[in-house]
Formats: C-alpha cells, structure tokens, sequence
C-alpha cells in the first residue's frame, strides 16, 4: 500500500503520463510521447536517460491503482454540466488552437464568444478587432457599442440575454477580411458551437459572417430583409456595426432587419 507521503509523487507521475511523459529523465526534465521533450531548449542540451529501474515509489502505475481512497486518480480539468461546460472547453480547444499560424502568433488572445448559452438568438460577426483581441471579449469596441444599443434599446433586450460570437476566433492583422482557409480553419468551432447552444436564430452583422456561414456569395444588400434557412435555424442578415457607424443612413435597413428578426422570434 502507498504511504501518504508518497501520494504527491504518485499523483505528479500520474498527472504527467496523462500529459504524455513516457519516461523520467535523471535531469528531472519530461520526455512527451512524441519524443520532443517539451521544450526547444532540449536540442542544445543532450540529457541523459536513465536505463536503471526507477524506485518503486516513482515508477508510474500501468493500471489504475486499487483503492481510490489511497491514491486519488488526478482530476483532468472539470467543465460545469450543461451548455456552459460545454463552451467553456470548447473555448480552452480554441485558446490552444494554431492551425491558422500566422493568427496565432500575432494575437493577443482568442476571442471565443460571450453571452448565454441558453440563448434562442445568436448575433454572428466577422472577427475579433484590436479591442476585442485586447479584452478577449467579442463587439467590444466602437461597433460592439452600436451592437449593444440594437439588443438593448432596439430589442429590449440585455446583452447578457443573446450569444454574440464571430466567424473568426482570432483578430486578423490590421483588421483585414478573413482569408478563406482562416474562415475554413474556424468553421468547426463555429459549428460546434452552434451545435451546443442550439440556437433558433443567427443574425449575421456584415457580409463576411453572412457570406460564410450561408456559403453564398451574394451580396449583403441581396441577404438583407429576407429570412434564410441554415439546419433548421432561421438566419437573418443584416449590415455589420462598423460599417452603419461609416454610414448612418443604413441603419434604417437595419432596423427594418431587426423588425423581422423580432416578428419571427415571436417578439412583436
Ligand atoms: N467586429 C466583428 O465582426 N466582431 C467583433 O467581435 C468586433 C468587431
């Protein structure tokens, strides 16, 4: 039996082979499944491996121990229950994403999404902005403000009451439109996403989102002011924040938008 002193150790060792480590090196350095070691550094500095057998007290168990109670399996990290849970490792999955390389180096943070997950209604941008790749927080600029005061004094709805999230999950340098591998390399986290929160509605800000999530390529003057079908989930479009703050005119389209969105959730 495992004596309580032993517990940590049992436990790092557990903790580390769930990680990958394969083996302990006498420089106490982890040696991953792949071989890599972890760290770049391990290229300049040969280790060497210990062939002789480790003490009993560190060797990594091949199976689960017997009895609970002496040595705790260590816990993964745990989600809440639910839709919530659920989004909350959908966005750790997105933090540790690096499939569109040049994003991942250049931004700050990802920028999942944010609301309630319980939501019948979800607004869907672009891409992350400098603020937002700041805050890791979607529409919190300029645009997310003009977003806001459609939910809030439009709809008379809170912010909080909606999902908002974006095509992208990383902000394109210099703001520019997302490539179409970017949005491609995205496109699962975004359905995913919509797969957990099993909205009734989209409304797409902007051509990019509408384009994207509609697989059209009709403009969004043409995707305005009808109701589309997207698996089951009627999808309004309507124009992006940023450019109604570039050209206050269209919001007028946009409230017509908005009117249509509320007629069919039922909401007037
Ligand atoms: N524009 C977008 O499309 N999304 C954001 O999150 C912010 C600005």
């Amino acid at each position: 039996m495992l004596q309580p002193m032993h517990e940590g150790i049992t436990d790092y060792l557990e903790i580390m082979q769930l990680a990958g480590m394969s083996e302990v090196k006498k420089d106490g350095r982890r040696q991953m499944a792949d071989g890599s070691g972890g760290v770049s550094a391990e290229r300049s500095s040969p280790t060497v491996r210990s062939t002789a057998p480790l003490p009993t007290a560190l060797q990594v168990p091949a199976t689960p121990p017997p009895s609970a109670a002496v040595c705790r399996l260590p816990s993964a990290v745990s989600y809440p229950d639910g839709k919530a849970g659920q989004l909350l490792q959908l966005a750790d999955e997105v933090a540790g994403c690096s499939r569109c390389k040049d994003l991942a180096e250049s931004r700050t943070q990802t920028v999942f999404g944010v609301g309630n997950p319980d939501s019948p209604l979800v607004f869907l941008g672009e891409a992350p902005g400098a603020d937002e790749d700041k805050k890791g927080e979607p529409f919190v600029g300029r645009a997310g403000q003009l977003l806001t005061d459609i939910i809030v004094k439009g709809m008379k709805l809170r912010r909080e009451d909606v999902y908002i999230c974006n095509i992208l999950r990383c902000r394109p340098p210099g703001n520019r439109n997302p490539m179409p591998d970017e949005a491609a390399h995205c496109r699962p986290f975004l359905d995913r996403t919509l797969e957990i929160i099993k909205p009734g509605f989209i409304c797409c800000l902007g051509a990019v989102a509408a384009k994207n999530l509609l697989a059209t390529e009709q403009t969004i003057g043409a995707l305005r002011g009808k109701v589309w079908d997207y698996n089951g989930i009627k999808v309004v479009c309507t124009y992006h924040p940023a450019y109604l703050l570039r050209n206050p005119a269209a919001k007028k389209d946009t409230w017509d938008d908005i009117q249509i969105l509320m007629q069919e959730m039922g909401m007037k």
